[in-house]
Formats: structure tokens, C-alpha cells, sequence
């Protein structure tokens, strides 16, 4: 029974939801670019770097990140990330992508906005051409820096905002309240931007709730804490409100032990729309697959679960309403 249900995930037209594009940096790209513009690592080979990926908690996960990142410095190393990506996408049957970028780590460093999108812009459009690629970009602000900071990203934005649909919180979930980002999403929904944030991951329900009052998002990124909160449950599964769970990258960063004890498949056989996410997958052991595959072998995911999942992953996106149709038709 388990085997049709990974079997029919493997097979379907999938759609990804959270995925931070500088968590896709792999440990051969991270060197050859580190080389190709200057930056000193404390690493040598590609098995330093390995080893550096086997992380033991967030903060040496995010020094890590961080210092991956600062290998990126001109528009073809943005459009070289993006380009691996998309083409990981084709082979795993993922039509449709909406893809998270940090501006603010690249900005700090002197990298424009600019720079960025155009490396990124440049290969999606090539995968739109080559196989009909469907991708939609969401801009991540940092939590762990001031509202400022994320005002004068947005207003750095706005002229380019029609390369980006939605604007999303990430980074350090605990002592920066939602709320202290109230202007800023109010700012971008005014815009036209969507509205997502992480939420949920380490802190408990209570912030899902925060988050969804204080800033009205329209999805929540994680969100697995809700389950410590049978009525937060029951709201979620009436209200529609998507999750995007990312089960390896729970493991890694030791929000469960195991996979088995992973709630993905409880929440979603309570109703609640739930999708299956990679969120940094060079660093969380695995792409979209991967993260089937693994949740799959500890729990068994039965037919009915993964085309569940898999229609999730095109209802709670932000295409519009007759293309979400035309891929929710071929999952019947
Ligand atoms: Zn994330």
C-alpha cells in the first residue's frame, strides 16, 4: 500500500512551496564560486565542506548558511543557484515552484537587488522556454533585523516588483514577534504582494495565532506546533490555511527526533491542508523527493495521503484560479 502511495507522487506534476533558493547551494557550487570570486573559506576540499554541512543545531546550520551565501557575488552566480534548481525540478516532476530569496543577506554584503534578480530572472525564463518551467518568486525578509531594514528592502523592491509575487518572514523565529512587522507587510500587501511566514517551527502555536492576527498571512511556513493545539487544528482545517511543512528539515534542525513522530500525515488526515517542502534541501538531506521518500518509508504514505498532499501543493499555492484547475484535473 505505501509503495502506490510514493509511487503516485513520483509520477505526478507536483508544485513546491517552500524552498529558500541560497539553501540550494551545494557543496561543489559553494567551492567553485568561493574560488571563482575570491572568498576565503575555512574549507579546502569538497569533503571539508561536506562534513561542514553535517551540522549540529541552528546556529551552526545558520553561520554555515550565511557564510555559503557570501559566495554569491554577480548575476551569473544567481542565475548558476537558480538554473540547478529549476533543472532539479524537471527531473522531479515539481511544474510549479514558489521560491523564497533573501535579499537583505545579499544587500548587507553590497550585492544590489538588481544583481539578484536579474542572475535568477534570466534562468527562469530559460526553463519557462525549455520545459515550460511555471515559477513565482516570494521575498523573504529577516526577523531577526530591525522593521526598518525590512521597509527599505520593500521600498528597494518596488520598482521590480513584477518579478516577485509574494512577501515572507524567515530567519529566527524566537523574540521577534509578528508583529514587529505589521508596517512592512501592510506596506507590501498594498502593493499587490502576497502574504506568507514562517511560523510554528520551534515556537508553539501561539505565534501560528499571533501571526496569522497580526499580520493576516495567507500561509504559514511550517506551522507543524500547531498540533499542541486541537482548536488551532480544527481552525486551520476550516479556514483552508495551507502549511508548508518541510519533514527532513524538522529532523535536522531537531524539532522531532524521528520521523515517526512527525504530525504531517496527522494534520493531514484532520483536514488540514498540509504540503510536503524541502526548505533548504543541500543543507536538510534532500530535495522534494527525498522528503517523500524518507516520510514514506517511516510513517507509509497511502495513495489517498499522497494525492492528497499533491493536490494541496496546488491548491495552496498562488497560481491563479484556471491554472490551479488544470492541475488539480490531472490529479483526479
Ligand atoms: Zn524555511
Amino acid at each position: 500500500m505505501s509503495k502506490a502511495g510514493f509511487e503516485f507522487v513520483e509520477r505526478a506534476p507536483k508544485a513546491e512551496l517552500h524552498i529558500h533558493i541560497e539553501g540550494s547551494l551545494e557543496p561543489d557550487l559553494l567551492l567553485r564560486l568561493a574560488e571563482k570570486n575570491s572568498v576565503v573559506l575555512p574549507y579546502k576540499t569538497l569533503q571539508d565542506v561536506t562534513s561542514a554541512y553535517q551540522f549540529q543545531d541552528l546556529q551552526s546550520f545558520l553561520d554555515l548558511y550565511y557564510l555559503g551565501a557570501s559566495v554569491l557575488v554577480d548575476e551569473g552566480d544567481f542565475y548558476e543557484l537558480m538554473w540547478r534548481y529549476l533543472c532539479r525540478c524537471r527531473n522531479e516532476g515539481i511544474v510549479h515552484t514558489e521560491i523564497m530569496f533573501d535579499p537583505q543577506t545579499h544587500t548587507r554584503r553590497g550585492v544590489s537587488l538588481e544583481t539578484v534578480l536579474s542572475g535568477f530572472s534570466r534562468a527562469i525564463v530559460k526553463a519557462e522556454q525549455e520545459w515550460q518551467q511555471s515559477v513565482l518568486l516570494i521575498l523573504c525578509l529577516l526577523r531577526d533585523l530591525p522593521e526598518s531594514d525590512a521597509i527599505q528592502t520593500l521600498t528597494d523592491a518596488r520598482p521590480l516588483l513584477q518579478q516577485i509575487t509574494a512577501v515572507g518572514l524567515d530567519s529566527a523565529e524566537i523574540g521577534n514577534p509578528p508583529a514587529k512587522f505589521r508596517k512592512s507587510f501592510e506596506m507590501a500587501s498594498s502593493w499587490g504582494l502576497r502574504k506568507v511566514a514562517h511560523a510554528g517551527e520551534e515556537a508553539g502555536p501561539e505565534l501560528i495565532r499571533e501571526t496569522l492576527r497580526a499580520l493576516a498571512v495567507e500561509r504559514i511556513d511550517h506551522g507543524v506546533q500547531c498540533i499542541k493545539d486541537p482548536d488551532l487544528v480544527i481552525s486551520l482545517a476550516e479556514t483552508k490555511i495551507p502549511l508548508t511543512v518541510c519533514p527532513l528539515s524538522n529532523i535536522r534542525l531537531k524539532v522531532y527526533d524521528r520521523l515517526e513522530q512527525h504530525p504531517i500525515l496527522q494534520l493531514l488526515d484532520a483536514g488540514v491542508r498540509v504540503t510536503v517542502n524541502s526548505d533548504d534541501p543541500a543543507y536538510f538531506g534532500g530535495y522534494l523527493m527525498e522528503n517523500f521518500r524518507a516520510l514514506d518509508r517511516s510513517q507509509g504514505l497511502t495513495e489517498i495521503q499522497a494525492r492528497q498532499l499533491v493536490r494541496n501543493s496546488f491548491s495552496g499555492s498562488f497560481l491563479p484560479h484556471n491554472r490551479k484547475t488544470q492541475y488539480l484535473d490531472q490529479l483526479r
